[in-house]
């Protein structure tokens, strides 16, 4: 299988992926499956997808040129601005795509999972836009911690359900939603919100996202004058906006580099093993139960990352790293100086890697280097305020 390729019938990428669910489930896999197979390939589905990604999320987000940032790091930044689509981060363009694709299929529900509260909003978002119910499952702890965005998705018509079951965080609402879905599969879809789950879901979830990689390639070109930048860099939750990202650029000779937070960093400190349905990296005790992940960025402690993620670590076509929330925080501050750009800390890891990395010189001085700005800061800015204080 080349890199970033269909992952088959199986949803198999390398020695990873797969469709690990309970029996009641295979079917609305294998629907949802050929399902997506066909909407990308009709012409009307495709057309509806890009009307929507253009007059209602705002794309193509531009890549800007970052001169002032570039002149601190000594070598040539451009980002991908996903802060700027509707909602305020890449979320958007998986949430359109689910919703059409639910909606094609009959179903008049979304049921999601939410760690801090973005999917969630997004997907309640699109859910209001085209006249589905929504029902959002979100760990009690986080429902304590982002009151805002649990807020946010009620004004949106959403009924957020809080679970308290183990640590009450995203894993724990990711298995309830999973449950929900197995109970009323007959009219709502699942809208998982990153490149995880079982097949189809990763394949899905990044060719939704591809839409990133494929704009900025197109943009890097224009503005480079050479088929792509040097590398390539993008934060990694369960690794969607990376798995888009990439996905633009796998066919190049771009160095790929994905950056886990120090904290959640499964393919650094993981293992593999089955999660959600899928076989990949998790972070695990000794006795092989789900490690909980701690990072500055809620976006960022899932204790997994997507399959396909670990095919590429494997194969060798992308890299990963961890940046701490140290760094995190220091290369949210830089940008927000010198470029005028506050990012959400998830996105801050790929800047604050980029900052490390081209002072130790594994970047050459002038390397052209594209950044997925993942989304905007405005969310974190109470998070950065707390921490900050603690520090000075
Ligand atoms: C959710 C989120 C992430 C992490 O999710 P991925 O699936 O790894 O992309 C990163 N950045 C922002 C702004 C997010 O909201």
């Amino acid at each position: 299988m080349a890199a970033m390729d269909d992952p088959g019938p199986r949803g198999w990428f390398g020695s990873f992926g797969g469709c690990f669910v309970p029996e009641a489930l295979v079917p609305a896999c294998e629907q949802l499956a050929s399902a997506f197979r066909a909407a990308m390939a009709d012409a009307d589905f495709l057309a509806a997808l890009a009307g929507l990604q253009r007059s209602y999320a705002g794309r193509p987000t531009p890549v800007t040129e970052a001169a002032r940032l570039s002149e601190v790091l000594g070598v040539r930044v451009l980002l991908k601005r996903e802060d700027l689509a509707h909602t305020g981060s890449h979320k958007i363009n998986n949430a359109i795509g689910q919703g059409l694709l639910a909606k094609r299929i009959g179903k008049t529900a979304l049921v999601a999972e939410t760690g801090a509260g973005q999917h969630g909003v997004a997907t309640a978002t699109v859910a209001a836009h085209l006249g589905l119910g929504c029902t959002v499952y979100m760990g009690a702890k986080d429902v304590a911690r982002q009151e805002l965005n649990v807020f946010r998705m009620e004004l949106l018509g959403a009924t957020v359900v809080p679970v308290t079951a183990g640590a009450r965080t995203l894993k724990d609402a990711t298995s309830e939603a999973l449950r929900h879905w197995v109970t009323a599969v007959d009219s709502t879809h699942y809208c998982i919100g990153s490149v995880l789950g079982p097949h189809p879901y990763p394949w899905l979830v990044r060719e939704f996202q591809r839409v990133i990689g494929d704009e900025a390639r197109a943009q890097c070109a224009e503005l480079l004058a050479v088929a792509a930048p040097d590398v390539v860099v993008a934060c990694v939750g369960g690794g969607s906006n990376a798995a888009g990202t990439f996905a633009g650029f796998a066919g190049t000779q771009a160095r790929l580099v994905g950056v886990e937070a120090a904290g959640g960093a499964a393919l650094t400190d993981g293992r593999t093993g089955v999660l959600h349905g899928a076989l990949s990296w998790f972070l695990q005790d000794d006795d092989g139960q789900i490690r909980q992940a701690h990072s500055i960025s809620a976006g960022l402690d899932y204790p997994g990352v997507g399959p396909e993620h670990a095919w590429l670590a494997e194969s060798g076509r992308a890299e990963y790293h961890t940046a701490t929330d140290e760094e995190a925080v220091a290369a949210a501050e830089l940008c927000a100086r010198t470029e005028g750009i506050l990012p959400a800390l998830e996105s801050a890891h790929a800047l604050a890697w980029v900052h490390r990395a081209a002072l130790a010189k594994d970047l050459a001085g002038g390397a052209t280097v594209l950044i997925t700005m993942s989304g905007r800061g405005d969310k974190d800015a109470a998070t950065m305020r707390e921490f900050l204080r603690g520090r000075r």
